[in-house]
């Protein structure tokens, strides 16, 4: 099921907004995707965490996936507590848990270690302080390369920006320490839906750090691969990472995080106040500072995908007429003047007490929400596999003041 076709169904309309929505159907159709080029490539697939943490839907990933992937000490602790099957280590269905840090400190590493199959250090001054301790527990240990090359639009969030700290690139020094790793990750894609861009990268990897990789026996290449896509050429991914696989003698990872759960979450608000100033603007109960953060950082626009009850609409935000004097601005209800959704040309104006739904709000949402201005957080609610509806986790002012002191 596709996120444009989700309809506020009668279940729902009497549940306090704001709320995101997860759909688990959605959430599957996507872990099918991740199974198949599992299956054709050989690589193994872990959520990144940091991307998607919402533990309240792991039952339905788990089938699909090999484990999780963590940026910090929390994220592997949950990683290992909620999608591990760690009750039996000879489970040959374990799930693995991978721990990587931008910077591991000297008194989170023994708990670190405590949740992780396998740990990735950033920096080779990283690994030199905490490998003794992964290698006396016979935890396979990785180093982040950093290959200087990406497919990333924004320089935020681009691994190979100059000046990185994420990974080391120098060829000499990685090869001075091979005798203490077996593996490598490198992550420098963001929602590449390019797979001749993808291939190329690789490539450049390959020339760049060939003679290592085939030292090495796994090699993770991060998340950001946008494979999720229907036009996207599944196959050709699958071979390329299966020839990958074969040249070097490597097991690949992947680390999905937006591609497990793309087109799988709506925000669901409603109006709460009408304007007019050159243009029709609308305030909703949520905000984009708060709740949908990566809006503001890539200054982009949320997809409606619905208006109302009755009536769904779908904007693609590229078919917006930003001149439009009859276009609607809804805004977020933060006091920050910058706080927009987006500009949309709606078939009616909005009216106090509408329901307006916002598309991809699952990934990079409700890992990042926080309390600015004390708007209340919304709700967690998740639409099961069954149909039914789990309002899975309600925040209030006690948890609001309890963040602050
Ligand atoms: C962010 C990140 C991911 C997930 O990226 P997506 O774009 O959400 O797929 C995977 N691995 C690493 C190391 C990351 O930093």
């Amino acid at each position: 099921m596709n996120v444009e076709n989700t309809v506020i169904t009668s279940d729902l309309s009497s549940l306090p907004t704001p709320y995101y929505l997860l759909d688990e159907t959605a959430i599957v159709a996507n872990m099918q995707i991740i199974a198949r080029l599992c299956e054709l490539s050989g690589a193994k697939a872990l959520l990144a965490l940091k991307c998607f943490a919402t533990w309240g839907v792991f039952d339905v990933m788990q089938p699909y996936l090999h484990g999780t992937t963590s940026s910090s000490l929390n994220e592997v602790r949950l990683g290992y507590e909620t999608f591990g099957n760690n009750s039996d280590a000879n489970n040959s269905d374990k799930k693995e848990t991978h721990a990587y840090s931008v910077a591991y400190s000297a008194d989170e590493i023994d708990e670190v270690l405590s949740y992780a199959d396998k740990i990735i250090f950033n920096s080779i001054s990283q690994l030199h302080a905490f490998k003794d301790k992964a290698h006396a527990q016979d935890i396979p240990v990785g180093l982040r390369l950093n290959p200087k090359t990406s497919n990333s639009s924004f320089i935020i969030a681009d691994p190979a920006r100059p000046f990185s700290r994420l990974g080391e690139h120098d060829k000499d020094k990685i090869a001075a320490v091979l005798g203490d790793i077996t593996g490598v990750m490198i992550h420098n894609n963001c929602e590449n839906d390019s797979f001749e861009a993808f291939s190329a990268s690789l490539a450049d990897i390959e020339d760049r750090f060939g003679d290592i990789l085939a030292q090495l026996e796994w090699v993770s290449l991060g998340g950001g691969i946008h494979f999720i896509a229907p036009s996207y050429p599944l196959e050709k991914l699958a071979d390329r990472l299966k020839g990958f696989s074969e040249k070097y003698g490597v097991q690949v990872y992947l680390e999905p995080g937006e591609a497990s759960i793309h087109g799988a979450g709506t925000l669901v608000t409603t109006v709460l106040d009408t304007m007019h100033n050159d243009k029709n603007l609308a305030v909703v109960d949520a905000s984009i500072e708060a709740h949908m953060l990566d809006l503001l950082i890539y200054r982009e626009s949320a997809p409606i995908t619905s208006v109302n009850a009755e009536s769904v609409e779908v904007l693609p935000v590229e078919q917006v007429q930003q001149d439009a004097a009859d276009n609607t601005i809804i805004y977020g209800r933060s006091c920050l003047a910058g706080d927009i959704f987006g500009e949309y040309a709606l078939a009616h104006e909005l009216q106090v007490g509408d329901t307006v739904a916002f598309g991809n709000a699952a990934g990079y949402t409700m890992v990042k929400k926080n309390w600015f201005n004390g708007v209340n957080m919304p709700a967690i609610v998740i639409r099961r596999l069954d149909g039914s509806i789990d309002v899975q986790r309600e925040f209030d002012y006690q948890d609001y003041k309890a963040s602050l002191s």
